[in-house]
């Protein structure tokens, strides 16, 4: 379990508790502030990234003093973790609202409106601060052809959209708003999401790896390497000799995104926890 499992959680997946969604923790004002200013200001992002590249140019010893102190901070407001699909099915069991935004991070990265980000509530659509606090903002940085703003989705519709975007290889994350407010689902990449790219690239890690780790059955496997294509975090490797794909545990992040690109059902996930030699790395 990772350390908001613990702190969070009661040891329990800690974005599998309802709590985490109410509208109880919503209602707090700087919380409101803080997710109003986060879609206000896409701004932010771009400049985050050029802060990205100086900070990679620091010295190694201000590196290793300030990472810490930024991972900190991100944990208290703002912070994912990666999650198999069956987990956001779990989560948009006792949703019961979903609405889908255009991604305000590849609005800035990448400047064209995307719409891989999904906003959950507790309550009914019509009900739900959470919708009409987007619903307030939402405009305001929509700049690509579709500006419907905010699409409400059904649990099916949302359940078939993220399982399109995972054959693309996209990454589902969950994310909190002020922890431990749980405010969104959002389907990341290496190429183009800043948070994927400062956690795997950067080693500044603002997600934690999923409860998770995926394991080969060898018998199964045909060494076609389709899994590879689409691991964004590097963990697979193909053994020439054996014609067989391997996953290292200390690299994978838990995903999933491997076992729906593989027709020899030959990917399974894992508890983290039962794999004592990633057991422990987040
Ligand atoms: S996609 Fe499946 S069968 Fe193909 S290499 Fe990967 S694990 Fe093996
Ligand atoms: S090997 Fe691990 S990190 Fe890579 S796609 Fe599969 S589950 Fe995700």
């Amino acid at each position: 379990m990772c350390e908001f499992c613990h702190k969070h959680g009661e040891g329990k997946k800690w974005y599998l508790q309802a709590e985490h969604y109410s509208e109880d923790l919503l209602s707090d004002l700087k919380r409101r502030n803080f997710i109003k200013d986060f879609f206000l200001h896409p701004e932010y992002l771009t400049e985050g990234e050029k802060q990205l590249e100086r900070y990679k140019r620091l010295p190694s010893f201000v590196r290793a003093v300030l990472t810490p102190l930024l991972v900190g901070r991100q944990k208290k407001v703002h912070y994912g973790q990666v999650l198999p699909i069956e987990d956001v099915e779990q989560i948009f069991g006792f949703v019961s609202s979903i609405v889908r935004i255009p991604c305000i991070c590849r609005q800035a990265t990448v400047g064209t409106e995307q719409r891989y980000c999904y906003c959950i509530s507790m309550v009914p659509e019509e009900e739900s601060q959470f919708a009409q606090l987007i619903q307030e903002i939402d405009a305001s940085y929509l700049t690509g052809p579709d500006t419907s703003g905010l699409e409400v989705l059904s649990k099916d519709e949302a359940i078939t959209s993220l399982q399109e975007l995972e054959k693309k290889g996209l990454c589902h994350t969950v994310w909190t708003f002020i922890t431990p407010f749980v405010g969104g689902i959002c389907n990341c990449d290496r190429s183009d999401c800043m948070a994927m790219r400062m956690t795997v690239t950067q080693d500044i890690p603002v997600m934690f790896r999923a409860e998770y780790v995926a394991e080969v059955n060898p018998e199964l496997c045909n060494g076609c390497r389709a899994c590879m294509r689409v691991c964004q975090f590097g963990a697979m490797a193909y053994s020439i000799a054996n014609d067989k794909v391997v996953i290292d545990p200390l690299r994978c992040y838990g995903c999933g995104i491997c076992r729906s690109s593989c027709t020899k059902n030959a990917i399974v996930l894992k508890e983290r926890s039962t794999v004592p030699v990633a057991a422990g790395i987040w």
